[in-house]
């Protein structure tokens, strides 16, 4: 059983010493002065304060992954040293995984049993793509004319990772692995919000001896140090997990030195019940798709499609297990969902709750603040669920990021798969029957890069994550993602040594 108030104490840092940046192989305070302070969503108390750094400083940390890539010889480097290095990084994550998982907690603000399957989820990446840094091989092909043509697979470059504050060690750390095992190296932003576990990979990368100028750490804003790493003419490739709009800018700035890019973005994912599904299976993962990490998962099964016939029995039900969800803190390990990461976001979610009323949905439960007790100092909002939606309104289109499902209802399997394709997302989607064919046949009509049949959430490192429509662009994980930082060199070899003797003179 976890000591609560012990390890809120141990894991963090005296709030006066400040969190530094790593760059090429040296911790460093920025130069600007300048510091951003970390909150605990749950009780908005700081909980640490760290450096902002400035454009220099970003200019550093791209020339010295630059000199790491061409100069010291990352790119070369014997891919099982490289594996050695990811290796030894999971090794030491594992040791350190319970104090990195309740840091998380205390900066996300996600309940300590997410941030440990996060963590573990970390660690399984550096050792799924330490296996598969010495994997890559490339291919000949049968082609005329006495040549023999073939492909080999080369590193890009120094690639910009940048992701943001909802799963702040595992995006960076599914990202870093494949990179680092393709042989790329890598400058990495996390979010201003959340950036202490990130911090706390670093000092593992550090420790490890990884070799100077592999792998970097700017912190700082999107606009400053992140903007900078779009522009910087050094990056070759952007690895971006986010939000569509600043996706979509980032494709803009990116366009100017024609990086590779690779954009994760939002999502407004349909989960479709059918009314021949199991019952407490499908109320179950209702719940679990929309509620888990407070909503603020980009997957999150955000709009409930319901078969109009088993409407009257699942409603109630649904909205009565929804009002028992036990909020609070994330290291009370009897909390089942945690705070909003910010006031400010809390704002954003209690606006979209009003826009829903404003249009006409019906609020069955929720839409409000807690403001009793212990919790109202922190940004907790309860599980809120509308009905009586129109597919035009702006909570079925938009992303709210947050504890607010809305119900869509259909009578027939045509009409599910219209409801669930109509927006410009395209990230997930779930169909819960017992009829198997029907499963695959909606399935295979849906524009989601990531679906479920008679579950919600479950993913896995081995396969590839990426989204449809203006959910992304490339993708992460499995093989798929560690090709994403690949090139394919085309190599033709004449079979014989000749003139082509086509110029004769
Ligand atoms: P965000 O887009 O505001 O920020 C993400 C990161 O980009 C942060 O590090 C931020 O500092 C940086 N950034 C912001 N503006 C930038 C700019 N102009 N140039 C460069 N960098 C910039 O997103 P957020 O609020 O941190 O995260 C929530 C969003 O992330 C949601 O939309 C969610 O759906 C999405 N998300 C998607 C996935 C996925 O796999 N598809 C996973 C997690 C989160």
């Amino acid at each position: 059983m976890l000591n609560t108030v012990s390890h809120d104490k141990s894991v963090l840092r005296d709030k006066d010493s400040v969190e530094r940046m790593y760059i090429n192989g040296e911790w460093i305070v920025s130069t600007s002065s300048k510091e951003s302070e970390v909150i605990n969503p749950a009780n908005n108390e700081v909980i640490g304060r760290v450096t902002q750094g400035t454009a220099e400083e970003v200019d550093a940390a791209v020339k010295s992954a630059k000199e790491a890539f061409y100069k010291k010889g990352w790119k070369t480097t014997y891919a099982r040293a490289r594996a050695d290095y990811l290796l030894k990084i999971a090794s030491k994550l594992e040791e350190r995984k319970e104090e990195i998982a309740m840091l998380e907690t205390l900066n996300n603000g996600k309940i300590f049993s997410d941030s440990l399957v996060d963590v573990e989820d970390a660690i399984n990446q550096f050792q799924y793509y330490a296996g598969l840094a010495t994997k890559p091989h490339g291919q000949t092909y049968e082609v005329p004319d006495e040549i023999q043509a073939m492909v080999i697979r080369e590193p890009i470059g120094v690639v910009a990772i940048i992701v943001p504050w909802n799963y702040p060690l595992v995006m960076a750390a599914q990202k870093m692995s494949a990179a680092l095992a393709a042989g790329c190296t890598v400058v990495v932003k996390p979010s201003t919000q959340t950036p202490l576990t990130l911090i706390r990979l670093f000092e593992i990368i550090d420790e490890v001896g990884l070799p100077n100028g592999v792998a970097n750490l700017v912190l700082g804003s999107g606009s400053m140090v992140g903007n900078e790493l779009i522009n910087h003419p050094d990056v070759e490739k952007i690895s971006f997990t986010g939000g569509t709009a600043t996706g979509k800018q980032i494709m803009k700035d990116a366009a100017n030195t024609l990086k590779k890019i690779g954009l994760e973005l939002g999502g407004k994912s349909p989960n479709i019940v059918f009314a021949d599904a199991d019952f407490e299976t499908a109320v179950d993962y209702a719940l679990l798709g929309i509620f888990a990490g407070q909503g603020q998962v980009c997957s999150a099964g955000s709009r409930l499609l319901l078969e109009k016939s088993i409407y009257d029995k699942f409603v109630p039900e649904l909205v009565s297990r929804a009002k028992k969800i036990k909020i609070g803190p994330g290291w009370d390990e009897t909390t089942e969902m945690g705070p909003l990461i910010s006031k400010s976001h809390l704002e954003n979610v209690l606006n979209y709750v009003e826009i829903g009323k404003g249009e006409g949905a019906e609020l069955l439960c929720g839409g409000r603040q807690i403001t009793e007790g212990e919790l109202e100092k922190g940004n907790f909002v309860e599980p809120t669920i509308f009905t009586n939606t129109t597919p035009d309104m702006r909570i079925v289109q938009e992303e709210i990021f947050g504890p607010v499902l809305v119900i869509q209802v259909f009578e027939t399997e045509e009409e599910a798969i219209e409801l669930a394709n109509g927006t410009d997302f395209g990230l997930a989607a779930a169909v819960f029957t017992n009829d198997g064919a029907k499963a695959q046949r909606v399935i295979r009509q849906l524009q989601a890069g990531i679906t479920w049949i008679n579950t919600y959430h479950p993913t896995f490192n081995e396969a590839p994550w990426s989204g449809y429509k203006q959910s992304g662009i490339g993708g992460d994980l499995g093989t798929y993602g560690f090709e994403e930082y690949l090139y394919k060199k085309q190599v033709n070899i004449a079979l014989e040594v000749k003139p082509s003797g086509f110029y004769k003179g």
